[in-house]
């Protein structure tokens, strides 16, 4: 089973969903593949409007629109997906955060151009699946970045020593932003098992590294990356 937030769960006439190594777009979303906006996930901080399905945006790494029928999907393998949608479920979006988009301010991008034309506090937002503190382990440099240009504290962004917590970093912001309410949808793409065969469940950028350290044979991740979708269906 893909994961699913509770809280876009009770928003009528929205589909969303969490990918992983299984599906890698969840199924219930994968007939609608074709309406999702062209893009390059860089990751940045640039948000794109979307108006048409398989629009072309370019580099992006965040999405919103209001239009019923086309799929906003980002691809993520460690990195946070974040989705968005408008209590009335009428406007929804889609970012792709790592640490890169988290520190530069993707998400306060968000929260500026959903206050453009509406209130972060008419919006649920769900933090998908992403490296856990757990497992995502980073220089000492990184951490100390973080904590110098984040007003949040040191427990929470590194709860243990050289760990980042993508998702508590994510969830204070989108606080601090104004969002109604978050939810985490989803577990550490690193550790996590499967339900059925032994193996992980998620597609893990990191974890693939180490394997190919090991075995320089073994397959990347390219065409592999796990998609987390949104999308307003048509009347
Ligand atoms: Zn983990």
């Amino acid at each position: 089973m893909s994961d699913s937030s509770v809280l876009l769960s009770n928003i009528p006439g929205v589909l969303h969903g969490f990918g992983d190594k299984e599906n890698l777009l969840p199924a219930h979303l994968q007939a609608y593949e074709a309406t999702r906006p062209e893009k390059k996930q860089v990751h940045g901080t640039r948000i794109v409007d979307v108006v048409q399905p398989g629009q072309d945006c370019g580099e992006a790494d965040g999405f919103i629109t209001s239009t019923p029928g086309i799929l906003l999907a980002v691809f993520t393998a460690d990195c946070l997906p974040v989705i968005f949608c408008r209590k009335d479920g009428k406007e929804i979006a889609a970012i792709h955060a790592g640490w890169r988009g988290l520190i530069d301010g993707i998400l306060e991008k968000m929260a500026e151009r959903i206050n453009e034309s509406g209130d972060t506090a008419d919006w649920f937002a769900a933090i998908g699946p992403a490296a856990g503190s757990c497992c995502y382990e980073v220089s000492q440099e990184l951490v100390d970045d973080f904590l110098q240009r984040l007003d949040l504290p040191s427990s929470l962004i590194s709860p243990h020593h050289r760990h980042l917590d993508l998702a508590a970093i994510a969830e204070a912001k989108l606080q601090a932003l104004g969002f109604a309410d978050i939810d985490h949808s989803g577990r550490c793409t690193i550790c996590t098992a499967a339900e059925s065969d032994g193996g992980y469940k998620y597609t893990s950028f990191r974890r693939n590294s180490h394997q190919r350290a090991i075995d320089p044979t073994h397959q990347g991740i390219s065409g592999r990356n796990q998609q987390s979708g949104i999308m307003i269906l048509c009347p």
